[in-house]
């Protein structure tokens, strides 16, 4: 089969780490019969020192235009960077916003899995992490606290500022579709998180969960408020599959997540559209701290062009290929600086995707 990518290399380590990312595709391609035609999207600061926005209506087009899009990261040193003396519409991070909405991208997938040999990178305790874990947080993405109305204004002499969050059914039932299509393919389990005991939007989001339950019997669902799920995050990692939740409460409960399996150097992520559509990007930022030095690790970004194989292109044996040789790669001692442990042998960028393309 043929397929057309987008390609946003973005700034910082963004181009390094993607020119890896496709290294790895293209050899997927010649192992299993495929081709990937790729177009280079501007997006971020880059598109910001060409075209003065972060991102152009041509360059949304293009990526609309495509059967998927991989991306590297954007954004600079924030707050001693050239484009953030702007207004925050102009910004390199207004690009993600920005294509996030054109392309309709409401639910955000992001795995979090602990790797063989990589435990000692793991903040909680041996007890704690068992036989470790594997779990998928599924996260609203274009709706509540993060896109409702908002303002700050000036009542009775005392500066007030107010957000809103709020939720319809249909948000909520096209997100949970996703995340029980993708329970369907694990171990068939859903933790729910809100916070019905306080919010009206929870108690909706609990009641419209259940309904889509009806049609998928075979996947359990349990209920949990967003406070126990944060704390059972660090004491019992190990009981979760796939965790369902709004906007904000995924902002927070992703990110400890990643903590938890010891690197965001290692952690993919991919937002879905209502079809197959997706666009997918490593979790962590642009590390401007690393760029150009070669040795920022490509594995994230990886996993998420493996993310796409699966679930945008129903590729699931290729998608094992590259999962399989990531672990290959770590299993035989290679690791980048960020991961790097005592008695393994250390390499950068390069020598990574290579490693991982020796292995498929
Ligand atoms: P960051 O994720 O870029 O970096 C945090 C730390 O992790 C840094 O020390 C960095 O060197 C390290 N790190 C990140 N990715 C790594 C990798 N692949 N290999 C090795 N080390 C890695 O977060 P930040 O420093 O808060 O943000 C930097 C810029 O990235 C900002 O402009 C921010 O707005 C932007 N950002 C972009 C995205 C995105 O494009 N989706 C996401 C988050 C942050």
């Amino acid at each position: 089969m043929e397929y057309r990518i987008a390609t946003i290399s973005g700034d910082g380590i963004g181009p390094e780490i993607v020119t890896e990312a496709k290294k790895v595709l293209d050899r997927v391609g010649e192992v299993y019969g495929h081709k990937f035609n790729y177009e280079e999207v501007l997006m971020g600061g880059i598109s910001i020192d060409t075209y003065g926005v972060p991102l152009t209506e041509e360059a949304l087009e293009t990526a609309k235009n495509s059967d998927s899009v991989l991306l590297g990261a954007v954004g600079g040193h924030v707050g001693n960077s050239r484009w953030y003396d702007v207004a925050p519409n102009l910004r390199p991070e207004a690009g993600l916003l920005a294509i996030r909405k054109g392309l309709n991208l409401f639910a955000n997938i992001r795995p979090a899995y602990l790797y063989d040999g990589l435990g000692d990178a793991c903040p909680l305790k041996k007890e704690i992490i068992g036989d470790g874990f594997d779990m998928v947080i599924v996260r609203e993405l274009t709706g509540g606290l993060y896109f409702g109305e908002r303002r700050t204004e000036e009542v009775d002499g005392i500066m007030q500022a107010t957000d809103t969050l709020v939720y319809n059914e249909n948000e909520i039932r096209r997100v949970a579709l996703k995340a029980f299509d993708i329970a369907m393919k694990r171990k068939k389990k859903i933790t729910s998180v809100d916070k019905a005991n306080v919010l009206d939007s929870s108690r909706l989001w609990r009641k419209v969960v259940a309904e889509v339950a009806k049609d998928y019997p075979e996947v359990t669902v349990e209920n949990m408020l967003v406070d126990n799920c944060a704390m059972q995050l660090v004491m019992n990692p190990g009981q979760f599959d796939v965790i369902l939740t709004e906007n904000m409460f995924g902002d927070i409960l992703s990110d400890e997540a990643s903590m938890i399996t010891g690197s965001i150097g290692m952690l993919s992520s991919a937002s879905l559209n209502e079809g197959k559509f997706g666009l997918y990007e490593p979790s962590h930022g642009s590390a401007p701290d690393i760029a150009g030095k070669g040795i920022a690790n490509p594995i994230a970004t990886i996993l998420s062009a493996a993310m796409m194989l699966r679930f945008s292109f129903d590729l699931d044996q290729e998608a094992d290929a590259i999962e399989n040789a990531v672990k290959k790669v770590l299993a035989d001692g290679y690791r980048t600086v960020d991961i790097m442990a005592e008695g393994m042998t250390q390499v950068g960028t390069i020598e990574m995707g290579k490693l991982i393309c020796e292995r498929i």
